[in-house]
């Protein structure tokens, strides 16, 4: 399968300013150094706690941020490269779901107009079509005719996030980022959400990128899973390797985290992350886990680990030399 989207070393700093005079005094590293690609049909599920930078990488593959540095290729096309113009006809083509659909729909629009605006804009339907192109995106994201007059805040959560889907198909895009999309719905309306997303990615041949906080709905939607702890990324592989045969300590760590339905083995067989969050602005040296893992050594204090396949050829990879040795493995056993 051929890579939709590429992503080279990305970065994304932000200055701190500070003092009397505005100067720069440090930076938040909220992506150090990101690479992975993402090929056509496939979804990507991206996991890590809040503030790992697993949005803010989202947001520069759809171009709402410009990298700091590093690249990211389309088909081929160094995005940041391009000027605006000959940029423009790719980013209709990579689009967003956002975690809140409310904050990206105009309040004081109805959603005709909502949907009809940018594709007439775009030129993806004309005048006379528009209509009956808003009918038919209603249609797959399943919401009837009746809501178009309407307004966004006499929506539900989970309606509001079929319209915020509807607004990101309503370009004909190749790849969409889906950003935390039914973590502020109601637990029983978030299957429905991602069910609808499943089924269109199949229907539509998309290309998703799944940001989550959870690995049970990224799980649930995702090819391959990319875990992420404090601008970097950990451990990567197809979801179900990643999902029944953890390596990196964190991600077994997340994976544990994952609320189990039965009371009973909540108590023994659940482990919670221990310590405070690193900060992004002085990651901890070494390994950026080392301050809460609990096989830190002190090589892990001093040399930063990169990624490396767990087994040749398996395409599962992690930054964890401990977790590869024979220890490592009895361990997770
Ligand atoms: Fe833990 Fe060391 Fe592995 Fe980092 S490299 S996750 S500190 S064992
Ligand atoms: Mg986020």
């Amino acid at each position: 399968k051929m890579p939709l989207l590429r992503i080279e070393n990305l970065k994304k700093y932000y200055p701190i300013k500070g003092g009397i005079i505005t100067h720069t005094t440090g930076y938040v590293k909220a992506v150090d150094g990101v690479s992975f690609q993402i090929c056509q049909g496939e979804t990507l599920g991206l996991v890590g706690e809040s503030g790992c930078g697993k949005s803010t990488i989202g947001r520069q593959l759809v171009g709402l941020e410009k990298p700091t540095d590093g690249t990211v290729y389309y088909k081929d096309h160094d995005l940041g490269r391009m000027n605006r113009k000959d940029v423009k006809p790719f980013r209709t083509k990579l689009q967003m779901v956002f975690q809140d659909p409310y904050s990206s729909l105009n309040p004081r629009k109805h959603i005709y107009e909502i949907l009809a605006q940018p594709m007439l804009y775009h030129g993806i339907s004309t005048k006379a079509s528009v209509e009956k192109d808003i009918l038919n995106l209603l249609d797959m994201v399943g919401l009837p005719r009746s809501v178009l007059g309407r307004y966004p805040h006499e929506f539900s959560g989970g309606q509001r996030q079929r319209i915020g889907i509807a607004k990101a198909l309503s370009l004909n895009p190749e790849f969409i980022v889906c950003d935390e999309p039914v973590s502020a719905l109601d637990v029983s309306i978030q299957a429905q959400i991602l069910n609808l997303l499943r089924s269109l990615q199949k229907e539509l041949g998309l290309t998703l990128l799944f940001v989550g906080h959870g690995l049970g709905a990224v799980n649930y939607v995702s090819d391959r899973i990319a875990v992420m702890y404090l601008g970097k990324i950990v451990e990567m592989g197809e979801a179900k390797e990643i999902f029944n045969h953890p390596v990196h300590p964190y991600t077994r760590a997340l994976l544990s985290a994952v609320p189990v339905p039965d009371p009973d083995e909540r108590e023994d067989g659940r482990k919670i992350l221990m310590g405070e969050v690193g900060s992004s602005i002085e990651p901890p040296t070494g390994c950026r886990f080392h301050p809460r893992c609990p096989y830190a050594t002190d090589i892990c204090r001093q040399r930063e680990p990169e990624m490396q396949e767990t087994l040749p050829g398996s395409g599962h990879m992690t930054a964890c030399p401990i977790a590869m040795t024979e220890e490592g493995r009895r361990e997770e056993a």
